[in-house]
This record gives structure tokens, sequence and C-alpha cells, in this order.
């Protein structure tokens, strides 16, 4: 019988190319469940489900931070069975942390982090019951370290990574495996928002140096990354269902081999200097590059440009 799988934030970016290539499997192996919080931003998925809308894929309400919304679209699962559960809604935070208010912050914690948990608790005793399933996170690469101007965003990753990793002892127990995916930069509507957001905030409270760095070094800096490395939200997706149909999933999967040099930092020096400083340099030196139009990074080349010298 073919798997239930229900994913999170399905309304666009890497959520609705998975639960679109999910439902378009070849040999038929997945029910998706694909939900959104609004159902008024259905349309993009379903032109792109094309004719598996209503055969593999269903669309379906769901608010990651209510309780009720979560109990009422698992009412409406068929037997209640989730086989596969896929954590992919989050929001992202950036800016100077002075400027940023508490609220802002505690909304990234409660859709990334409690969104995901209060998903987990719901879907979790069914699993144990039957004693098998896989509970994929779209984390990031911003779970593993931390990047400068996303504190917060990046705290809400490493919440989900100590959690899902601590989780993932128990529940080998009950043969119900956990997935921590970590995408580098995806050219989403995430960027998009997220640069949005910056341009209409006035950051209250950021002294002037801070603001400098931010506006003329970090946004600068950021669009080029996401300009020579980033990946698609297809590429994702394709690495996600390799995942989902592994007979053994693996605990964390990096999406973005273009990244791995800068993620790779922090194993080869513990003490988290060596990620430090290159991060420092990247941002001030590189940035530097770039404003005198030496776009170093254009080719994607980090592994060798990112290197202290
Ligand atoms: P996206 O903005 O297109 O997708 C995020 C989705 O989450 C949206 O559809 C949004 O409506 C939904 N969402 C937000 N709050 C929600 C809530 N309360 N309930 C239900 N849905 C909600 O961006 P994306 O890049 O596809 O992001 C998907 C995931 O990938 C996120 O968890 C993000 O943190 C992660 N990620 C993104 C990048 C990137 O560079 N874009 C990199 C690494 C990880």
């Amino acid at each position: 019988a073919p798997r239930t799988v229900l994913i999170s934030g399905c309304s666009s970016g890497i959520g609705l190319e998975l639960a679109v290539q999910l439902a378009h499997d070849p040999r038929q192996r997945y029910q998706v469940v694909a939900t959104m919080r609004d159902l008024g931003k259905k349309g993009a998925l379903e032109a792109a489900a094309g004719e598996a809308l209503g055969q593999t894929l269903a669309v379906a309400q769901l608010d990651v931070c209510s309780d009720e919304s979560v109990a009422q679209c698992l009412s409406c699962i068929q037997g209640g069975e989730v086989d596969v559960l896929v954590n992919n809604a989050g929001v992202g935070l950036v800016g100077p942390l002075e400027g940023l208010s508490l609220a802002a912050m505690q909304n990234v914690f409660d859709t990334n982090f409690f969104g995901a948990v209060r998903l987990v608790r719901a879907v979790l005793p069914g699993m144990k019951k039957r004693r098998k399933g896989h509970i994929v996170v779209v984390s990031s690469v911003m779970g593993l370290q931390g990047v400068v101007f996303n504190e917060v965003y990046a705290a809400s990753k490493f919440a989900l990574e100590g959690f899902f990793e601590s989780l993932a002892v128990q529940l080998l127990q009950f043969n119900i495996f956990i997935t921590l995916v970590e995408p580098g930069p995806v050219v989403t509507d995430f960027e998009g928002k997220l640069l949005e957001q910056v341009s209409t905030a006035d950051f209250p409270d950021t002294d002037p140096d801070t603001l400098h760095y931010f506006r003329d070094f970090y946004l600068p800096a950021s669009r080029e990354l996401f300009r020579s490395v980033g990946q698609s939200p297809q590429d994702v997706a394709q690495v996600i269902v390799k995942v989902i149909s592994s007979p053994r999933p693996p605990l964390r999967r990096q999406t973005n081999a273009r990244y791995t040099p800068l993620a790779a930092l922090k194993a080869v020096d513990p003490s988290g200097s060596l990620y430090v400083r290159t991060s420092h340099r990247l941002l001030f030196r590189w940035t530097r590059f770039l404003n005198l139009g030496l776009r170093c990074l254009a080719c994607g080349c980090l592994r060798i440009r990112i290197w202290p010298r």
C-alpha cells in the first residue's frame, strides 16, 4: 500500500516541489497530504500537481502554530495514519539583534521549532503503535553553524538539531527514523520575503556601525551567496525524495556540495575559531572585493577562496 506522507508549508518553495515530486512517483509509492496554512494560496501547488491532484495528492489546511489546526488536519486523514512526516514549514528572521522585536523572535521559534514539535507529538503515538515511521525535518546548514545577522533563525534550527538527534535514539527502538535535511542557500520566496522585510524595517536602537555592516556588507554578501551557490527547490526536493525512499535513512543529510567546505570548518577545528574567523574574513574581505567589482566568488569556487591566507 502507498505510504501516507504529510508535508507542512506546501504553498511554495521546497514543500511545494517535494509534494509534487512524491505525488508523481512513477511507482505510485506515496499518498501525499500537502498542507498549508492558507488554502487561498493553493493555486500554484494545484497547477504543478496536475492530474495527481485528487489521486496521489490531497491539499489540506494546516497551521503548525495551532493545536486545533493540527488535530483537525490529522482527523481528516484516512485512518489517521501518517507514515512519513515532513516538517518543512519555516520562517526566517534577519537583521541586527538590537533592532528586532522579541515578538518576531518568538514567532520564529513558534513556527520553526514548536511547530515541528507539535506535529511530531501528534503523529508519534500512531507511529509507535505501528512500530514504523519516518520523520523528516527541513533544518538548514544554519542548524550546524551560526551565520551573522541570522542569530535567532540559526538558534531555531540548532534547537531542531538537538531535539531530533536526542529523539532519534529512543525512536530507533520503535523502528522510527529521523532525518535532518540541511540545505545551504535555496532560491525560493524565503530570501525574497526576508529582503522585503529588511527593506521596510528601520531597526530602531541599532548603532550606525552595526547598520552599516548589515546593509553594506552582509546584504550584498548574502545576495551574492544565493546567486553563486544557491540551489533550486527542485534539487533540494530530489534529495528529500531519495531520503524518504531509503530503507535506512541517515540522521543528517546536507543537500549542497558547494557549501560543504564551509560546513566542514567546524569538524576541522572543534574549538570553533576557524569557522568564526573564516566567516569574518568572508564577510568583510570578500565584500570589499565585491565592491571593487572583482566577483571572486562568482564561479562558486568557495572551496579555495574561503580558506584564510
Ligand atoms: P518558503 O517561504 O517558500 O516556504 C516556507 C513555507 O512555510 C511557506 O509556504 C510558508 O507559508 C510556510 N509557513 C510559514 N509559517 C507557517 C505556519 N505557521 N504553518 C504552516 N506553514 C507555514 O521557503 P522555503 O525555502 O521553501 O522553506 C522551506 C524550509 O526550508 C524552511 O523550514 C526553511 O527554514 C528551510 N530552508 C530554507 C533555505 C533557503 O535558503 N530558502 C535554506 C535552508 C533551509
